[in-house]
């Protein structure tokens, strides 16, 4: 895109060889980073024990109930780091500075995400709805995906999922009400991709039906969006998918 290469160019005028986080000078090698190093091991990693599903950490009394209520594709969901301090900066950056540069350096802090897979997997990002992506001017999970793909070296797939509607900040929502918030956000595109819409398992329209599907997003709270755009790919066949985001937001207590 010709408007974000242009923002690009300029954003390289103009900020500093500083670390957005703490304005340490960069060392020169990391010169298009916007991030420090240091800034980027003081993000505080997600770790286990966790739920093996949706990697919520444990401990949990009975079933998971954040993920139970899940399309059974969807195997599992990661996060990189948890969204507090820096991090949280970081991503505000990735979403409402216009900072898309910023995917790089937050796409190194999810190198170890990558699903053990032994056939062909793709990137999918999650979508913006129209409206949002022409505000923000880019995708901030597509610029996720792409930094992915060149670390991995595997195809990202922009376009099969398709948002059919934004859905309302989703903070203050329960676990519940959140998955009804995102029911039917999303659709497949038809024909162009070799997708139709409503087939199941063995009428597969995906045209290399047992890769495995990475779903990509910026900040995981419920997991709710990601579990509705799985329920979109698995209506049109999909039967692996997994999710990796980012970031991890700390669940409200609603006990
Ligand atoms: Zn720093
Ligand atoms: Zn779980």
């Amino acid at each position: 895109m010709l408007l974000s290469s242009v923002r690009s160019a300029v954003e390289q005028l103009l900020l500093p060889a500083e670390c957005l986080l703490c304005h340490a000078l960069l060392n020169p090698r990391d010169a298009d980073r916007l991030v420090c190093p240091v800034c980027r091991h003081r993000w505080k990693p997600v770790r286990a024990p966790w739920c093996a599903r949706c990697g919520q950490p444990e401990p949990h009394f009975g079933p998971c109930r954040l993920c139970a209520a899940w399309p059974s594709a969807l195997r599992s969901a990661r996060s990189a780091v948890w969204l507090t301090d820096g991090a949280q900066h970081a991503v505000h950056a990735l979403k409402y500075n216009g900072l898309a540069r910023i995917a790089d350096d937050l796409a190194l802090a999810m190198g170890s995400l990558r699903p053990h897979t032994a056939g062909p997997s793709v990137l999918i990002p999650i979508p913006l709805a129209p409206r949002r992506l022409r505000q923000r001017g880019y995708n901030q999970s597509e610029r996720l995906a792409r930094a992915l793909a060149r670390m991995w070296r595997i195809p990202v797939i922009v376009d099969l999922l398709i948002r059919t509607r934004e859905t309302p900040t989703q903070t203050a929502l329960t676990p519940g009400t959140r998955l009804a918030n995102v029911a039917g956000a999303f659709e497949m595109r038809n024909t162009e991709l070799g997708m139709r819409n409503g087939t199941q398992g063995v009428n597969s329209a995906f045209r290399i039906p047992h890769s495995t599907m990475i779903l990509v997003d910026d900040v995981f709270t419920t997991g709710a969006t990601l579990a509705e755009a799985a329920r979109a790919l698995e209506q049109a066949g999909a039967t692996t998918i997994h999710a990796i985001t980012f970031a991890r937001a700390n669940i409200p207590d609603f006990t």
